[in-house]
């Protein structure tokens, strides 16, 4: 059988040796960190799974967590302004549920389980020349490294990455101690200050706990924007506790006693949206190609970038078994990369909307609360954003669908989303 060879193992990189053993080949996974490095480290990810993503994942019987973990249930976003007050609220029960499992807990298992089921996990901070060495031995070489490995590898794409810089300082948190009831405990819940950045908060299984994963996003130089100076992962989370306290002051007593599960259950980062080509030439001639975060990088204001390193894994592992014995051309690789641009190019522009909110975004914030199906329509974008093609992202097509859907955008709000 054809032998392959995955370099990375996290959300694709797993996800895409497990099914490729499951087809029959045979499949090495490098990983730069051995399982307890993982799993007793701090996170480079804090995701949140939507249903098609998550389905993929049942698909292989990765779902190891599903009966211990309630996920999250109910879908909940809200706008504040300047003085903390609650303008818009939108909320509805999620029919397929949300799920985030702490990726210290999953990559750890799923490790173990490729080897379980007969794969070779090696342990390598691999590097250029290893990949040189995988690319002689392998039919096919699979890059899965994250964002920050191999950046001069795969070459950036200035046509589809136009942005200079990030739009958000980010910090996230993994913590125990939200106070309020079943309900909120089990709520996706983000809310916008237009101009200042946005509260995220979701259930999250940590540590064999039900825990709740704090995330700010934080518009560059704002109020939220205060992460730089502090010296501990304690003092982060008070400084960020205390942000929301002064925008938010509603919102304050449910986080006031959240305290960090470990000492490195927290990260802060800043992500400039970046799409990379495919195709990484060695200086031998050989190819590779990049999968995930290593070509395909998000700010996570919408979930999207484990979402999408789930299913860019799942059609490379469909493409690479539809090819039977014949070579993994750079075309082939390029032509798969392309396909999969196709859908997740949705998921860029909704990136986009959510960073920076076009006008029109404030009338399908209220026509979401006032009419559940556009809401559902939005949840659903968030799953599979090509869904939202035609009616979301230009303001003709939105104001379209809000009159086919007697939604009357009558409320405005001040400063606007767009701020
Ligand atoms: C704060 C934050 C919140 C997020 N929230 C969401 C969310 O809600 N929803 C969502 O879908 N996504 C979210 N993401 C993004 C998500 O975590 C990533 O998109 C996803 O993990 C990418 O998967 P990947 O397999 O490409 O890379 P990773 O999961 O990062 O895995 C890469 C692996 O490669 C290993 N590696 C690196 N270099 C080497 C090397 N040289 N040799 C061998 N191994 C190497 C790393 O150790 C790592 O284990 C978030 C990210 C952040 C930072």
């Amino acid at each position: 059988m054809r032998k392959i060879a995955i370099i990375g193992a996290g959300q694709a990189g797993l996800y895409l040796g497990i099914g490729l053993l499951d087809a029959g080949y045979t499949v090495t996974l490098v990983s730069d960190r051995t399982p307890e490095a993982i799993r007793y480290g701090q996170p480079m990810g804090t995701p949140i799974l939507f249903p098609n993503a998550l389905q993929l994942e049942r698909n292989l019987g990765l779902n190891f967590w599903d009966r211990e973990f309630p996920d999250s249930i109910r879908f909940r976003s809200e706008v504040s302004d300047p003085e903390g007050n609650t303008v818009l609220s939108i909320s509805s029960d999620l029919q397929l549920h949300w799920q985030a499992i702490d990726q210290r807990l999953k990559f750890p298992a799923w490790m173990q389980e490729f080897v379980r089921r007969g794969g070779e996990l090696v342990i390598q901070a691999t590097t250029t020349e290893d990949l040189e060495k995988y690319a002689q031995n392998y039919d096919l070489v699979v890059v899965t490294a994250g964002r920050s490995a191999f950046s001069t590898l795969f070459d950036r794409d200035i046509q589809k990455s136009p942005d200079r810089g990030p739009k958000r300082h980010i910090a996230a948190f993994v913590t125990t101690g939200l106070k309020g009831d079943l309900e909120d405990l089990h709520t996706a819940r983000m809310t916008v200050l237009p101009g200042v950045g946005e509260i995220i908060q979701y259930p999250f299984y940590a540590n064999g706990q039900v825990s709740t994963l704090l995330g700010l996003e934080a518009c560059i130089g704002s109020f939220l924007d205060r992460f730089s100076s502090s010296r501990s992962p304690q003092e982060l989370l008070k400084i960020g506790k205390k942000a929301i306290e002064h925008l938010k002051p509603d919102y304050y007593e449910a986080i006031a006693n959240l305290k960090l599960v470990d000492d490195r259950a927290w990260l802060l980062g800043a992500i400039t949206p970046t799409a990379r080509h495919p195709v990484g030439n060695l200086p031998s001639g050989a190819a590779v190609m990049g999968v995930g975060d290593v070509v395909l990088v998000h700010d996570p204001i919408a979930g999207q970038g484990a979402n999408n390193a789930t299913k860019m894994a799942d059609l490379v592992k469909r493409r690479i078994i539809e090819r039977g014995d014949r070579p993994f051309k750079t075309s082939w690789m390029q032509q798969v990369f392309d396909e999969f641009w196709r859908d997740v190019r949705y998921s860029r522009a909704l990136t986009d909307c959510l960073l920076t909110p076009p006008e029109h975004l404030q009338d399908l914030m209220v026509g979401m609360a006032q009419n559940p199906e556009i809401l559902a329509d939005y949840t659903q974008g968030l799953n599979h954003p090509p869904s939202l093609a035609s009616w979301f992202f230009e303001p003709e097509a939105a104001k379209n669908y809000l009159a086919r859907k007697n939604a009357i955008p009558s409320i405005h709000w001040e400063p606007p989303l767009a701020a």
